[in-house]
């Protein structure tokens, strides 16, 4: 991904550096060739280098670029779960990512991590992100998710006669498991996502309470994985399948939904963080009828909505540490809606806005294996940043409208924003 080059000063606004600190007022942000060199108080500020350029922001918010925590580039708004798996080709699934890649970095997402994909697109949107073809998020790659037979995700039954080769490695045992890892191996992907519990979206068969995968499979899943130097994380809302998670050595946790006092101990014990991804449930109480959910489905959801946040604030406050991506991608959950994960966990469960901001940014970034180079406003980060018109601490809703973002940068580059250049494209397509 191209860096700027020069000296930019982002002054007049609040900072909030993303590590949890209370905001500096009257900030100043000093970036040199796309990394951050100062962030701090405008009285400490060191001398502004000669013909820096200038950014204003207008009385607002300087911040660090939003990590969306749970992201699904290929999930493209789907009104139903088999819609991923036969509604379109590959060819066509990968224009598509390509539009949510950049929808989400003009939502305020400069980087993001994923939690699933179809095919192995999320390795190339990567690739062309980083190659600057296509503007988006840094992304954390997954690729097909792993499932055990008759599982949350084998949903098509027997006499559909199809296999779901795209959308994931339906598995029976441990061989099986070192099967799909391995084929991931080749791949390239960073992250395996698996399915250790069932959903509220499946109550007769593999409601939030049923287990999807055994713990042998489970373990050869991260013993495989590991040797490759991949990170493994899961669906995981029943317990016991928090704990088989935890007990087998996975690296993060989707969901956590229903989280007893063991679970709890195993989880800080290893620091293992969880991405709750609850704006998915919020939305699917909210819409799930005017898009046809059944009413057992919706019921399921709010207990799943319930017990989330409940968990989460419990492990926020017991020192744990919590991602923000809301499992967008979901016809009732569009691509779009990213930061109102944002204000749900700040005006719904519980947080204040640092908290909500700090688990936002700077705990996505360490989630995805790069804390050292983005997530905070820190000298000698990339200048990943988030100018935004107004006050974010008072309204933090403020972060879903995109007419209030008077910049969104990469390494120093503004991308998108009220200051993003007008749109044209000089890449020439190299073969
Ligand atoms: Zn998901």
């Amino acid at each position: 991904m191209k860096t700027a080059t020069g000296s930019l000063v982002i002054r007049n606004g609040q900072i909030i550096d993303g590590t949890g600190a209370a905001a500096v007022p009257d900030g100043v942000v000093v970036i040199e060739d796309g990394r951050i060199s100062y962030a701090g108080s405008a009285t400490y500020a060191p001398e502004l280098p000669a013909g820096a350029q200038q950014i204003d922001a207008n009385g607002g918010t300087i911040m660090p670029g939003l990590v969306e925590a749970h992201f699904h580039a290929t999930y493209f708004n789907i009104r139903a779960l088999e819609d991923l798996d036969i509604k379109y080709p590959v060819e066509y699934v990968s224009l598509l990512s390509a539009v949510n890649c950049r929808l989400a970095l003009e939502c305020g997402y400069t980087a993001a991590r994923s939690g699933g994909c179809l095919f192995n697109v999320d390795f190339w949107l990567k690739t062309a992100i980083e190659q600057d073809l296509i503007p988006g998020p840094r992304l954390s790659s997954s690729g097909r998710e792993i499932c055990s037979a008759g599982g949350l995700m084998d949903w098509n039954p027997e006499f559909r006669k199809i296999g779901m080769e795209g959308l994931v490695f339906i598995i029976n045992g441990v061989d099986d498991a070192r099967r799909a890892v391995r084929a991931l191996v080749k791949d390239g992907v960073e992250w395996v996502k698996t399915y250790p519990t069932g959903d509220a979206a499946a109550p007769d068969t593999n409601d939030h309470h049923t287990l999807c995968m055994t713990f042998d499979e489970m373990h050869a899943v991260v013993q495989t994985a590991h040797n490759h130097g991949m990170k493994v994380t899961g669906h995981c809302r029943a317990t016991e399948g928090i704990k088989n998670a935890l007990r087998a050595g996975y690296d993060a946790l989707e969901h956590g939904t229903f989280m007893d006092d063991e679970a709890m101990d195993l989880l800080l014990e290893r620091d293992v963080a969880v991405v709750p991804a609850l704006y998915f449930e919020k939305a699917s109480v909210l819409r799930g009828e005017e898009f046809g959910l059944p009413q057992q489905v919706i019921d399921g959801h709010q207990e799943t909505l319930d017990g989330g946040a409940e968990s989460a604030l419990r492990i926020l406050r017991a020192g744990g540490r919590l991602g923000m991506g809301g499992d967008y991608g979901f016809g009732w959950n569009p691509h779009g809606d990213y930061a109102r994960e944002l204000t749900y966990f700040t005006k719904e469960v519980g947080f204040t806005p640092l908290e909500t901001i700090m688990c936002a940014t700077k705990t996505g970034a360490e989630i995805m294996g790069r804390g050292d180079e983005f997530g905070t406003l820190e000298a000698g980060k990339l200048a990943d940043v988030l100018v935004v018109d107004g006050d974010v601490i008072a309204d933090i809703s403020i972060l879903e409208d995109r007419d209030r973002f008077i910049a969104v940068m990469q390494s120093g580059i503004v991308k998108a924003g009220r200051l993003a250049p007008a749109e044209h494209t000089d890449v020439i397509v190299q073969g």
